[in-house]
């Protein structure tokens, strides 16, 4: 989908936003992405990280044929599993995700960094390789979907359907936020939406290959990415202390 240069839509109030939030909230995920596409299509985008979550918003926009922009950030260094969900997803509901790439691929950033940046910085890997594209890619729109919940972080607990992304400046939809990891493992089963196989192998939450390995269990669901440091987060869905 291509993208207009026309400056972003006003920043809905306060009390607009809340009064969607309200209205919105414990409402069926068809209806939220519905509505966010009644809303601001073109305008508007969804971030795919291909985890269980991304693909059950896959499903609805795909059933619903929701006129809502595909896309996920291709660091380069995705596990091979998670390329052949994306096609796989692509061929079975006849869509394009758009790949979101870094200025630089793995081996020029090696060149200019130094290699493995992610052994050595990997708040700077995952700024040059994921929040720079996204903020790139968020620029011309006026809202953007994610699929986060709010039992996945402490940061994440309080999130609204919809609300406004002081990080980005602009509104983020929110359609999963109320559901258990249960309720979108049942969603999947349901309505036999392909997922990872590596969630199946002890991979709760699934990120880049370098930095993700495999969680015990009774360890926390992301006690796997980034092991052996306190980041937790590539930092696309914290959210500023002043927003
Ligand atoms: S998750 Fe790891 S490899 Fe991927 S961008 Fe961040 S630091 Fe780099």
């Amino acid at each position: 989908m291509s993208m207009d240069v026309t400056p972003r839509a006003a920043r809905p109030d306060r009390e607009q936003l809340a009064e969607w939030a309200a209205t919105l909230e414990g409402k069926p995920v068809e209806q939220i992405l519905q509505w966010a596409a009644e809303q601001y299509a073109p305008r508007i985008s969804l971030a795919c990280g291909f985890g269980m979550e991304g693909c059950v918003l896959i499903d609805v926009v795909a059933r619903l044929s929701l006129p809502i922009d595909l896309f996920t950030l291709d660091t380069g260094l995705l596990f091979p599993e998670t390329y052949a969900l994306w096609s796989q997803l692509e061929a079975k509901y006849g869509l394009t995700i758009r790949a979101v790439r870094p200025e630089r691929t793995v081996e020029q950033q090696a060149v200019v960094e130094g290699p493995a940046l992610w052994t050595v910085d990997p708040d700077r890997c995952c700024e040059l390789r994921k929040m720079q594209p996204l903020r790139q890619t968020l620029a011309p729109v006026d809202a953007w979907v994610s699929a986060v919940r709010r039992d996945q972080t402490p940061d994440r607990a309080d999130l609204p359907v919809v609300g406004w992304d002081g990080r980005y400046g602009l509104v983020k939809v929110n359609p999963l936020v109320t559901w258990t990891s249960e309720d979108v493992r049942a969603y999947l089963k349901t309505r036999d939406v392909p997922y990872n196989p590596l969630h199946d192998r002890g991979y709760p939450s699934i990120g880049c290959a370098p930095c993700t390995t495999p969680v015990a269990p009774g360890e926390d669901p992301r006690s796997g990415r980034w092991r052996g440091r306190e980041k937790k987060e590539c930092g696309l869905h914290l959210r500023p202390r002043t927003a």
